[in-house]
């Protein structure tokens, strides 16, 4: 399976650190609102790349960071008054929700910032160990100068970095292009250091925790949005290496924007669709076709038309598989030019995903291969026998894409917060701890759950 790494900017064999594994790390949220379509674009993407490594047979690790500590998350807080951690444990919870939905596997670790900030200072302290950042009165900055590798992965030179910086650039920097590790100061939400209060800055998050939950082995793959190439990912990889002195990542993964009118979706540029939203009014098939149909490193530009086309196109694959499954599974009259149009779109079906995920060109022969099979079940002695065979892998290849009509529940992380109270109340009141079962009962009357209590025990539902 050929990939293209934005690091070396060239197509690559994909060849794992280790046999049969892929370590996988991708940059998530700053939840400081709800998720938007672009957050979609990226995240459907990084899942159709881990399906088809599953598919592979790879046994995937994947981790997707929780950026809670962040100046916008902070800036939310002070205008609605509630606290950073809350607001931010919302937002994802709540776009976790959403991305079930759309049938994105998640992730086997989501670390928050919050949680590791005592890896986080470890790894700074390497840092400053190894001669790679230094202190000032303002905070603690990585040395771009001190790092020979830096601005390897964008393919800028540091004094390119410095043209592009703006003016308001801290004056205790030995380079307008070294960046905070840690900022030091006040703020919605600190933490001790040896550096004194104050908080991480942004980069180093995604450096120390994936470090964390590989045992600080190479990653296979590290993703996200084009726009984190420069400064986040290159300072993530200047951090990483000056730190633990091995490679961070062999390739580097990056998505095309979701655009409108040609420009970035994005809260901050007040273009955004709200995901939820649009998951309230088309399924969500619709929109991973959508995304599907373009290649995972071009932009997409938005477009409702396009977005029901595409849902109409998965009903036309849906459909297939269930006309087929009504046929015979054996027998009928075995057509040999339609046995070799199957096995020629599939083959060309792997290739084309073996080329840098090339989806588009996959999709093509999905349907040439579904319509000859349409067309052979027109026949008077339908190839039932290869009708079904083909009905097995079209299976294959929808997993892949993460296409099933099925609606999954947008409530389950709800429910299982639910069913965690209920059980949490059953046990205090086991233990004769009448006050906090009754605490929980308010808990969930003002969720609006009513509590039930049967024969067989507690049952819970949602009132009215
Ligand atoms: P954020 O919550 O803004 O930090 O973004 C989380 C992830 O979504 C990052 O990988 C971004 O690159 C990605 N992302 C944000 N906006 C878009 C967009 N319009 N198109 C594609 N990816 C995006
Ligand atoms: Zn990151």
């Amino acid at each position: 399976m050929k990939i293209y790494n934005s690091l070396s900017r060239k197509l690559e064999e994909f060849e794992p650190v280790e046999e049969g594994k892929a370590y996988i790390y991708v940059c998530g949220l700053t939840p400081y609102d709800h998720a938007h379509l672009g957050h979609a674009r990226t995240y459907i993407a990084m899942d159709f790349l881990k399906r088809y490594l599953m598919y592979k047979g790879f046994k995937v690790l994947h981790i997707q960071n929780i950026t809670d500590i962040e100046d916008k998350i902070f800036k939310r807080s002070r205008e609605t008054g509630i606290s950073p951690l809350e607001l931010s444990k919302k937002f994802h919870t709540e776009a976790l929700e959403e991305f079930e939905k759309l049938n994105i596997i998640p992730a086997n670790h989501y670390p928050a910032v919050s949680e590791h900030i005592p890896e986080i200072i470890e790894m700074i302290s390497d840092i400053v160990a190894a001669g790679h950042a230094y202190e000032t009165e303002t905070g603690v900055y990585f040395d771009v100068n001190s790092f020979p590798g830096y601005g390897k992965l964008s393919g800028q030179k540091i004094e390119e970095v410095n043209r592009g910086a703006r003016v308001d650039v801290d004056e205790t920097k030995k380079d307008p292009a070294d960046f905070a590790l840690w900022k030091k100061g006040e703020d919605v939400l600190t933490f001790e250091s040896p550096w004194g209060i104050g908080r991480p800055g942004w980069h180093i998050e995604c450096s120390a925790m994936s470090m964390k939950y590989t045992n600080g082995r190479t990653l296979d793959m590290h993703g996200g949005g084009r726009d984190l190439v420069f400064p986040h990912h290159e300072n993530e990889v200047a951090q990483a290496e000056a730190a633990n002195g091995g490679q961070f990542s062999k390739y580097w993964v990056h998505t095309g924007f979701l655009t409108v009118n040609g420009e970035k979706m994005s809260k901050s540029l007040g273009n955004f669709i709200i995901l939820r939203d649009l998951l309230n009014k088309h399924p969500p098939y619709a929109l991973r076709l959508f995304f599907l149909q373009s290649h995972y490193r071009s932009p997409v530009d938005y477009s409702e038309v396009a977005i029901e086309a595409a849902g109409k196109s998965a009903e036309r694959l849906f459909n297939f598989l269930e006309r087929s499954s009504e046929l015979p599974k054996e027998g009928g009259k075995a057509d040999r030019d339609f046995r070799q149009k199957v096995e020629m779109e599939k083959e060309a079906f792997y290739s084309a995903l073996d080329n840098d995920l090339d989806a588009p060109d996959a999709i093509s022969h999905l349907f040439a291969l579904i319509s000859a099979c349409f067309s052979n079940m027109q026949e008077k002695e339908p190839d039932f026998e290869e009708i079904h065979r083909a009905r097995e892998e079209v299976s294959k290849m929808l997993w892949i894409f993460g296409l099933q009509k099925e609606e999954k529940k947008l409530s389950s992380h709800k429910e299982k917060e639910i069913d965690a109270l209920v059980e949490e109340r059953e046990k205090a009141r086991k233990e004769r701890n009448f006050k906090r079962s009754d605490e929980i009962r308010t808990t969930l009357a003002q969720m609006g759950i009513i509590l039930e209590d049967t024969a067989k025990g507690p049952r819970w539902r949602y009132k009215g």
